[in-house]
């Protein structure tokens, strides 16, 4: 069994005609893992197609990344490689579009001693920051897809052996990439002009909070002053139009990070850099997490949100029904652009400063709500039995979602 040629040739040109939408004269940075070469040679080829100066891929090799938990001495985890972050950074001032492919192993690292996985994952987050800063402030044209890496396609489908498991989970991406399609560019075009209805709606309605209400779950979500729903295609800061992430089913914006009460639960599991988190619970006051539970990687979770000051605070709200694609294909992919499709989410951590109505400064950001830390994550809160309500300035309340759904 082989994964589908043409369908891999297809994702490539998808990504770099709407996925990073690529202009001539730009160079591309790819992040891959080794085993996506395949994709990483056709995003290559197109892009240079449409006018890419120069194409720089930067592999990495789960392998390798196990020898350093394994035989690095204990110094090495509280180091990162900050002159490659430095370095993006510099290349994302200069017009670079960023390219990342996921597809490793989501538990990687589940059997690595997790006080190194924690000082590394530290490390890493505050060296990268020249890249994320760029990144979360939208500067430049940036997108994320997804190949069928072995040791990922196995946690997916373990029942499988490892071939078939690769042309399964393959086949899982493309769909739900819109990639299977005859003219995915089309689909996509399509797809976005649905999310922009439902973008328009939420701006107009601009909404003080959202209330969600099932089971175990009674949340007040306040929305961050002059926030904007975004979802599909958006514009960066560079002018180019993108879809950053591939899949992407959500709209969403940036709750206030001092407005949130209340109780709720994960629907799904939450794979964080090798570890799997299951049935979080937490409660807010005041926009921080003041009680937090799982019933699997509680340790990981209970750390997580120590980070810094802002990681116990939520940085994104996201609505998706779950009639998503993803969400019936009924596959958990234990990995996050995928999982947070599936579902209307929260995420703890960093606001994207882009879902605001202007350009406002870091510190105007703050005042309005926007959150600050240097972590993102996001845990999926939607399923079929929980319903949202819009609350006006006047606390009155418009039905948004009944039961998973679009009320409207
Ligand atoms: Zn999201
Ligand atoms: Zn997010």
């Amino acid at each position: 069994m082989k994964i589908n040629e043409d369908k891999i040739d297809k994702l490539a040109h998808l990504a770099v005609k709407r996925g990073v939408g690529l202009q001539r004269g730009q160079n591309l940075l790819i992040t891959a893992p080794i085993e996506s070469l395949p994709l990483v040679r056709k995003i290559a080829e197109h892009a240079y197609k449409e006018g890419a100066h120069i194409v720089t891929p930067l592999f990495n090799d789960s392998d390798i990344t196990l020898s350093r938990f394994r035989y690095a001495p204990d110094e090495s985890f509280d180091n990162s490689t900050d002159w490659l972050f430095k370095g993006m950074g510099e290349a994302f001032d200069t017009n670079t579009a960023r390219m990342a492919i996921a597809g490793d192993d989501p538990m990687l690292l589940s059997e690595m001693n997790p006080d190194k996985v924690s000082r590394a994952n530290k490390a890493m987050a505050k060296a990268y920051k020249p890249a994320r800063e760029r990144i979360t402030e939208f500067k430049i044209n940036w997108n994320i897809v997804s190949w069928p890496g072995k040791a990922w396609a196995k946690r997916v489908f373990p029942e499988l052996d490892t071939d078939e498991a690769v042309v399964k989970l393959a086949d899982a991406i493309f769909d739900a990439s819109r990639a299977s399609v005859d003219d995915p560019v089309k689909a996509w075009d399509d797809h976005n002009e649905k999310l922009r209805i439902k973008t328009n709606w939420l701006n107009q309605q601009n909404f003080a909070a959202l209330q969600y209400n099932g089971p175990n779950t009674n949340l007040r979500v306040g929305l961050a002053d002059d926030h904007e729903w975004m979802g599909g295609a958006s514009k960066a800061q560079n002018g180019i139009i993108c879809n950053p992430n591939i899949p992407s089913e959500e709209v969403f914006t940036t709750p206030h990070a001092y407005k949130v009460e209340g109780t709720v639960v994960s629907t799904k599991p939450l794979s964080y850099q090798g570890t799997l988190i299951e049935n979080i619970k937490v409660k807010f006051e005041k926009g921080k997490i003041v009680e937090a539970s799982a019933s699997k990687g509680e340790e990981v979770l209970q750390k997580v949100l120590k980070s810094d000051e802002g990681a116990s605070r939520i940085g994104e709200v996201a609505l998706v029904p779950h009639s998503s694609p993803i969400s019936q294909s009924g596959i958990v992919f234990f990995n996050t652009l995928f999982d947070e499709n599936a579902s209307s989410h929260i995420a703890l951590g960093q606001c994207y400063s882009k879902c605001f109505k202007s350009d406002f400064s870091k510190e105007e950001i703050s005042k309005k709500g926007g959150n600050s830390s240097m972590i993102h994550i996001d845990w999926m809160i939607g399923s079929n039995e929980i319903d949202v309500d819009g609350i006006d300035h006047n606390e009155n309340s418009v039905p948004v979602f009944r039961k998973g759904e679009w009320a409207n």
